[in-house]
Protein backbone atom coordinates (compact mmCIF):
# COMPACT_ATOMS: atom_id res chain seq x y z
CA UNK A 1 0.00 0.00 0.00
CA UNK A 2 2.81 2.32 0.85
CA UNK A 3 4.63 1.38 -2.12
CA UNK A 4 1.38 2.56 -4.27
CA UNK A 5 0.99 5.74 -2.05
CA UNK A 6 4.94 6.58 -2.75
CA UNK A 7 4.75 5.45 -6.47
CA UNK A 8 1.40 7.67 -7.13
CA UNK A 9 2.74 10.50 -5.73
CA UNK A 10 6.12 10.29 -8.03
CA UNK A 11 3.63 9.97 -10.86
CA UNK A 12 2.23 12.98 -10.21
CA UNK A 13 5.29 14.66 -9.29
CA UNK A 14 6.30 13.98 -12.75
CA UNK A 15 3.24 14.38 -14.80
CA UNK A 16 4.02 18.20 -13.13
CA UNK A 17 7.36 18.66 -14.28
CA UNK A 18 8.37 21.40 -16.07
CA UNK A 19 11.42 20.54 -17.39
CA UNK A 20 13.97 23.03 -19.77
CA UNK A 21 13.17 20.91 -23.19
CA UNK A 22 15.13 22.98 -25.30
CA UNK A 23 12.97 24.02 -28.56
CA UNK A 24 16.06 24.78 -31.09
CA UNK A 25 17.53 21.33 -30.52
CA UNK A 26 17.13 20.88 -34.54
CA UNK A 27 19.48 23.52 -35.11
CA UNK A 28 21.98 22.49 -32.72
CA UNK A 29 25.54 22.55 -33.61
CA UNK A 30 27.49 25.00 -36.47
CA UNK A 31 27.14 24.04 -39.99
CA UNK A 32 29.51 25.60 -42.61
CA UNK A 33 27.10 26.36 -45.46
CA UNK A 34 24.40 24.97 -47.75
CA UNK A 35 26.08 21.71 -48.25
CA UNK A 36 24.73 22.42 -51.93
CA UNK A 37 27.37 24.63 -52.54
CA UNK A 38 30.78 22.94 -51.46
CA UNK A 39 33.02 23.28 -54.37
CA UNK A 40 35.56 20.93 -55.85
CA UNK A 41 37.22 21.43 -58.80
CA UNK A 42 39.00 19.48 -61.44
CA UNK A 43 41.20 20.52 -64.33
CA UNK A 44 42.68 18.85 -67.57
CA UNK A 45 46.13 16.87 -67.16
CA UNK A 46 48.44 16.72 -70.55
CA UNK A 47 45.93 14.52 -71.79
CA UNK A 48 43.14 16.40 -71.74
CA UNK A 49 41.27 14.14 -68.91
CA UNK A 50 39.75 16.16 -65.82
CA UNK A 51 41.78 15.13 -62.76
CA UNK A 52 40.39 16.60 -58.87
CA UNK A 53 42.84 19.47 -58.42
CA UNK A 54 44.92 19.50 -55.04
CA UNK A 55 42.49 20.28 -52.12
CA UNK A 56 43.83 23.12 -50.68
CA UNK A 57 41.11 23.32 -47.29
CA UNK A 58 40.68 27.05 -46.28
CA UNK A 59 41.21 27.85 -42.43
CA UNK A 60 38.05 27.00 -40.48
CA UNK A 61 35.67 29.79 -40.56
CA UNK A 62 34.58 28.81 -36.76
CA UNK A 63 37.76 28.03 -34.68
CA UNK A 64 39.49 30.56 -36.79
CA UNK A 65 42.26 27.57 -37.53
CA UNK A 66 42.87 26.46 -33.83
CA UNK A 67 40.62 23.07 -34.01
CA UNK A 68 38.76 23.69 -31.13
CA UNK A 69 36.02 25.68 -30.37
CA UNK A 70 33.47 26.79 -27.78
CA UNK A 71 30.98 23.51 -26.52
CA UNK A 72 28.15 24.21 -27.98
CA UNK A 73 26.43 21.06 -25.92
CA UNK A 74 27.48 23.24 -22.49
CA UNK A 75 27.33 26.67 -22.90
CA UNK A 76 23.85 26.50 -21.22
CA UNK A 77 24.72 24.60 -18.20
CA UNK A 78 25.49 26.55 -15.50
CA UNK A 79 29.33 26.78 -14.22
CA UNK A 80 29.25 24.18 -11.29
CA UNK A 81 27.79 21.59 -13.78
CA UNK A 82 30.64 18.96 -13.38
CA UNK A 83 30.17 16.99 -17.39
CA UNK A 84 29.15 17.34 -20.70
CA UNK A 85 29.02 14.44 -23.33
CA UNK A 86 30.77 16.42 -25.50
CA UNK A 87 33.40 18.06 -23.55
CA UNK A 88 33.72 16.53 -20.65
CA UNK A 89 34.70 20.02 -19.20
CA UNK A 90 38.12 19.10 -19.40
CA UNK A 91 38.88 23.17 -20.17
CA UNK A 92 37.15 24.50 -17.28
CA UNK A 93 37.31 28.44 -18.73
CA UNK A 94 36.86 28.30 -21.89
CA UNK A 95 34.69 24.93 -22.22
CA UNK A 96 36.87 24.69 -25.49
CA UNK A 97 36.11 21.06 -27.41
CA UNK A 98 37.29 19.61 -30.89
CA UNK A 99 35.70 22.00 -33.62
CA UNK A 100 32.46 20.51 -35.17
CA UNK A 101 33.23 21.91 -38.50
CA UNK A 102 36.69 21.02 -39.07
CA UNK A 103 36.94 18.14 -37.13
CA UNK A 104 39.25 19.41 -35.23
CA UNK A 105 41.92 19.99 -38.33
CA UNK A 106 41.75 23.68 -38.16
CA UNK A 107 40.99 23.38 -42.40
CA UNK A 108 38.08 22.15 -43.75
CA UNK A 109 39.00 18.78 -44.87
CA UNK A 110 38.60 17.44 -48.51
CA UNK A 111 34.86 16.72 -48.89
CA UNK A 112 35.82 13.93 -51.10
CA UNK A 113 37.40 12.33 -48.35
CA UNK A 114 35.78 13.19 -44.92
CA UNK A 115 32.20 14.02 -44.20
CA UNK A 116 31.16 15.32 -41.06
CA UNK A 117 28.84 12.09 -39.42
CA UNK A 118 25.57 12.15 -41.32
CA UNK A 119 24.46 10.92 -37.24
CA UNK A 120 26.48 13.31 -34.87
CA UNK A 121 27.18 15.91 -37.64
CA UNK A 122 31.04 16.46 -35.71
CA UNK A 123 30.10 16.16 -32.21
CA UNK A 124 30.94 12.34 -31.88
CA UNK A 125 27.70 12.01 -29.53
CA UNK A 126 24.01 11.93 -29.88
CA UNK A 127 23.00 14.36 -27.10
CA UNK A 128 20.26 13.26 -24.27
CA UNK A 129 17.07 15.58 -24.81
CA UNK A 130 15.51 14.87 -22.06
CA UNK A 131 17.68 17.00 -19.91
CA UNK A 132 19.65 18.87 -23.00
CA UNK A 133 22.47 17.05 -21.87
CA UNK A 134 23.00 18.20 -18.44
CA UNK A 135 22.21 14.68 -17.28
CA UNK A 136 20.04 15.93 -14.06
CA UNK A 137 16.76 17.63 -14.14
CA UNK A 138 14.84 19.73 -11.57
CA UNK A 139 11.30 17.82 -11.59
CA UNK A 140 8.62 20.02 -10.68
CA UNK A 141 9.14 22.20 -7.78
CA UNK A 142 11.89 20.76 -6.10
CA UNK A 143 14.98 22.52 -5.41
CA UNK A 144 17.43 19.70 -5.74
CA UNK A 145 18.68 17.87 -9.10
CA UNK A 146 17.85 14.35 -9.65
CA UNK A 147 19.42 12.31 -12.38
CA UNK A 148 18.23 12.09 -15.91
CA UNK A 149 16.10 8.99 -16.18
CA UNK A 150 16.62 9.04 -19.95
CA UNK A 151 20.52 9.01 -20.42
CA UNK A 152 21.17 8.15 -16.45
CA UNK A 153 23.03 11.11 -15.91
CA UNK A 154 25.56 10.97 -18.83
CA UNK A 155 24.38 13.10 -20.79
CA UNK A 156 24.52 11.63 -24.19
CA UNK A 157 25.13 8.98 -25.96
CA UNK A 158 28.03 7.61 -28.28
CA UNK A 159 27.52 8.04 -31.30
CA UNK A 160 28.01 4.48 -33.45
CA UNK A 161 27.42 6.04 -36.87
CA UNK A 162 31.36 7.09 -36.82
CA UNK A 163 32.15 5.47 -33.46
CA UNK A 164 32.88 8.88 -32.03
CA UNK A 165 35.28 9.98 -34.95
CA UNK A 166 33.24 12.44 -35.74
CA UNK A 167 33.47 11.62 -39.27
CA UNK A 168 32.67 9.58 -42.23
CA UNK A 169 34.78 8.48 -44.80
CA UNK A 170 33.35 8.52 -48.44
CA UNK A 171 30.68 6.53 -49.82
CA UNK A 172 31.64 2.77 -50.45
CA UNK A 173 31.47 2.41 -54.23
CA UNK A 174 33.76 0.57 -56.37
CA UNK A 175 35.86 2.02 -58.13
CA UNK A 176 35.91 5.24 -55.73
CA UNK A 177 33.51 7.66 -56.18
CA UNK A 178 36.39 10.07 -57.45
CA UNK A 179 37.52 7.77 -60.05
CA UNK A 180 34.04 5.76 -61.17
CA UNK A 181 32.64 5.99 -64.14
CA UNK A 182 29.20 8.05 -64.71
CA UNK A 183 27.09 4.83 -65.08
CA UNK A 184 28.13 3.60 -61.39
CA UNK A 185 28.02 7.38 -60.57
CA UNK A 186 24.77 7.66 -62.03
CA UNK A 187 23.58 4.32 -59.78
CA UNK A 188 24.34 5.73 -56.69
CA UNK A 189 22.74 9.14 -57.38
CA UNK A 190 19.70 6.51 -58.03
CA UNK A 191 19.91 5.02 -54.68
CA UNK A 192 21.14 8.71 -52.60
CA UNK A 193 17.88 10.44 -54.37
CA UNK A 194 15.42 6.95 -53.01
CA UNK A 195 17.17 7.93 -49.61
CA UNK A 196 16.42 11.36 -49.73
CA UNK A 197 12.79 10.95 -50.40
CA UNK A 198 12.56 8.45 -47.59
CA UNK A 199 13.99 10.92 -45.07
CA UNK A 200 11.92 13.61 -46.51
CA UNK A 201 8.40 11.52 -46.23
CA UNK A 202 9.44 10.85 -43.04
CA UNK A 203 7.18 13.16 -40.30
CA UNK A 204 8.81 13.49 -36.69
CA UNK A 205 5.99 13.34 -34.37
CA UNK A 206 6.19 12.94 -31.03
CA UNK A 207 3.78 11.61 -28.67
CA UNK A 208 1.64 8.38 -29.21
CA UNK A 209 2.45 8.32 -33.12
CA UNK A 210 6.17 8.68 -32.05
CA UNK A 211 7.20 4.40 -31.80
CA UNK A 212 5.64 4.57 -35.21
CA UNK A 213 7.59 7.40 -36.39
CA UNK A 214 10.99 5.55 -35.22
CA UNK A 215 10.17 2.70 -37.35
CA UNK A 216 10.32 4.77 -40.51
CA UNK A 217 12.84 6.60 -39.32
CA UNK A 218 14.84 3.52 -38.72
CA UNK A 219 14.22 2.14 -42.61
CA UNK A 220 14.97 5.53 -44.22
CA UNK A 221 18.68 4.74 -42.90
CA UNK A 222 18.43 1.04 -43.84
CA UNK A 223 17.18 1.68 -47.24
CA UNK A 224 21.19 3.58 -47.88
CA UNK A 225 22.91 0.48 -45.58
CA UNK A 226 24.07 -0.66 -48.88
CA UNK A 227 26.07 2.36 -50.14
CA UNK A 228 26.74 3.56 -46.59
CA UNK A 229 27.38 0.79 -44.45
CA UNK A 230 27.38 2.77 -41.39
CA UNK A 231 23.54 3.58 -41.69
CA UNK A 232 23.17 0.15 -40.52
CA UNK A 233 24.48 1.62 -36.83
CA UNK A 234 22.98 4.87 -37.20
CA UNK A 235 19.49 2.88 -37.63
CA UNK A 236 19.97 0.74 -35.00
CA UNK A 237 21.27 4.13 -32.73
CA UNK A 238 17.85 6.10 -34.07
CA UNK A 239 16.25 3.16 -32.47
CA UNK A 240 18.05 2.69 -29.04
CA UNK A 241 18.42 6.73 -28.61
CA UNK A 242 14.80 7.05 -29.04
CA UNK A 243 14.00 4.17 -26.60
CA UNK A 244 15.86 6.26 -24.08
CA UNK A 245 14.28 9.55 -25.15
CA UNK A 246 11.11 7.67 -24.39
CA UNK A 247 11.72 7.33 -20.52
CA UNK A 248 11.13 11.46 -20.62
CA UNK A 249 7.10 10.33 -21.36
CA UNK A 250 6.30 11.46 -18.06
CA UNK A 251 7.52 15.16 -18.33
CA UNK A 252 5.17 18.04 -19.39
CA UNK A 253 5.64 18.58 -23.28
CA UNK A 254 7.48 15.25 -23.92
CA UNK A 255 5.65 15.40 -27.12
CA UNK A 256 7.21 18.36 -28.68
CA UNK A 257 10.56 17.24 -27.43
CA UNK A 258 10.21 13.75 -29.00
CA UNK A 259 9.15 15.58 -32.31
CA UNK A 260 11.80 17.89 -32.40
CA UNK A 261 14.45 15.16 -31.26
CA UNK A 262 13.54 13.02 -34.32
CA UNK A 263 13.62 16.04 -36.54
CA UNK A 264 16.78 16.84 -35.27
CA UNK A 265 18.19 13.67 -36.50
CA UNK A 266 16.37 13.72 -39.78
CA UNK A 267 17.61 17.07 -40.07
CA UNK A 268 21.45 15.74 -39.42
CA UNK A 269 20.87 12.91 -42.31
CA UNK A 270 20.16 15.54 -44.62
CA UNK A 271 22.54 17.57 -44.14
CA UNK A 272 25.12 14.75 -45.00
CA UNK A 273 22.71 13.01 -47.87
CA UNK A 274 22.67 16.49 -49.68
CA UNK A 275 26.49 17.21 -48.60
CA UNK A 276 26.97 13.56 -50.50
CA UNK A 277 24.47 13.93 -53.12
CA UNK A 278 26.49 16.96 -54.35
CA UNK A 279 29.72 15.12 -54.61
CA UNK A 280 28.09 12.99 -56.71
CA UNK A 281 27.11 15.72 -59.41
CA UNK A 282 30.70 17.04 -59.09
CA UNK A 283 32.17 13.55 -59.83
CA UNK A 284 29.77 13.00 -62.51
CA UNK A 285 30.42 15.74 -64.25
CA UNK A 286 33.85 15.20 -64.19
CA UNK A 287 33.67 11.34 -65.56
CA UNK A 288 31.51 12.38 -68.44
CA UNK A 289 33.87 15.41 -69.56
CA UNK A 290 36.24 12.41 -69.56
CA UNK A 291 34.16 9.92 -70.99
CA UNK A 292 33.22 12.21 -73.86
CA UNK A 293 37.18 12.50 -73.97
CA UNK A 294 37.68 8.97 -73.85
CA UNK A 295 35.18 8.53 -76.69
CA UNK A 296 36.36 11.01 -79.41
ZN1 LIG B 1 30.63 20.81 -23.17
ZN1 LIG C 1 37.26 24.41 -36.91
ZN1 LIG D 1 28.80 10.33 -35.46
ZN1 LIG E 1 19.49 13.00 -20.04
Amino acid sequence: MRSIKTLLLLLSLLVAASTTFSADLAAQGPRLKHPERTERTTAPDENGLHQWTEWKGQKCPLCKGVGKSKCVTCERFGKDAESCPECQRKDKDKFLTTCRICIGEGTIPDPLKVVPCAGCVGAGMWVCTVCSGGGRLKVGAAKRWSGCPACRGKGGFPCTGCDGKRAMGPLQTKPPLDEAPPEKIQKTIKSIDATIEKFAAFEPIGGTKARKAVKSLTSAFDSFKKVNPAFKDLSKQAKSYMGKIFAGANFQGHEENEANTLKMIKENAEYYLKHQKRMLQLALKRAELNAAKAGK
